[in-house]
């Protein structure tokens, strides 16, 4: 399938200059969503993952879905303030503005083979960030997984260290 057909690129969106990749066009077809989950989890098939990972909120869109796929866990990495456990936090820029991420202190075991995914991977903050509090926690980020990756911001550079996978590419 052809997911950028699904894909709508909306111009100067949240910032005049940004082309944003608007999913809920995908999202919002159920065969064109299935096929995405479908299609990313045989790209990460080879990972052995015990739990996913994901950023909100669009993190949760593909990570949750994804992991009920592979049959594992999903943990929630949210935005400051909003879980309701013992957490730990991290500061990050993104493409435009700036945020904090947070993870419950018991959401991952030591050791554990986790997966963190995402609808989008632009500069590689998000996912920087979202690695740095599994690793805190003594989780061992086995891949990264995106529905989109925007080469032209270069993400993966951030992220030499893990192995990065994404189905469609601008
Ligand atoms: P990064 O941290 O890699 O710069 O930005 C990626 C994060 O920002 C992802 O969590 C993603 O949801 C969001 N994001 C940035 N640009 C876009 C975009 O064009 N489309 C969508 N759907 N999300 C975006």
């Amino acid at each position: 399938m052809d997911f950028k057909e699904y894909i709508r690129v909306i111009p100067d969106f949240p910032q005049p200059g940004i082309r944003f990749k608007d999913i809920t066009t995908l999202l919002k077809d159920g065969k064109a969503y299935q096929a995405a989950i479908d299609s990313l989890k045989e790209l990460v098939a080879d990972l052995k993952i015990d739990v996913v990972a994901g950023p909100e909120a669009r993190g949760f869109v593909i990570g949750a879905p994804l992991a009920l796929a592979l049959g594992v866990g999903f943990v929630p990495i949210r935005k400051s303030g909003k879980l309701p456990g013992e957490t730990i936090e991290a500061s990050y820029d993104l493409e435009y503005g700036k945020d904090k991420l947070a993870v419950h202190k018991d959401a991952i075991a030591p050791g554990q083979r986790v997966l963190i995914a995402d609808d989008l991977l632009a500069t590689g903050g998000t996912i920087a960030t979202a690695s740095q509090l599994v690793r805190q926690l003594g989780g061992e980020i086995v891949g990264a997984a995106f529905l989109i990756e925007l080469g032209y911001l270069d993400g993966r550079a951030k992220l030499t260290d893990i192995e990065t996978r994404s189905l469609v590419q601008y």
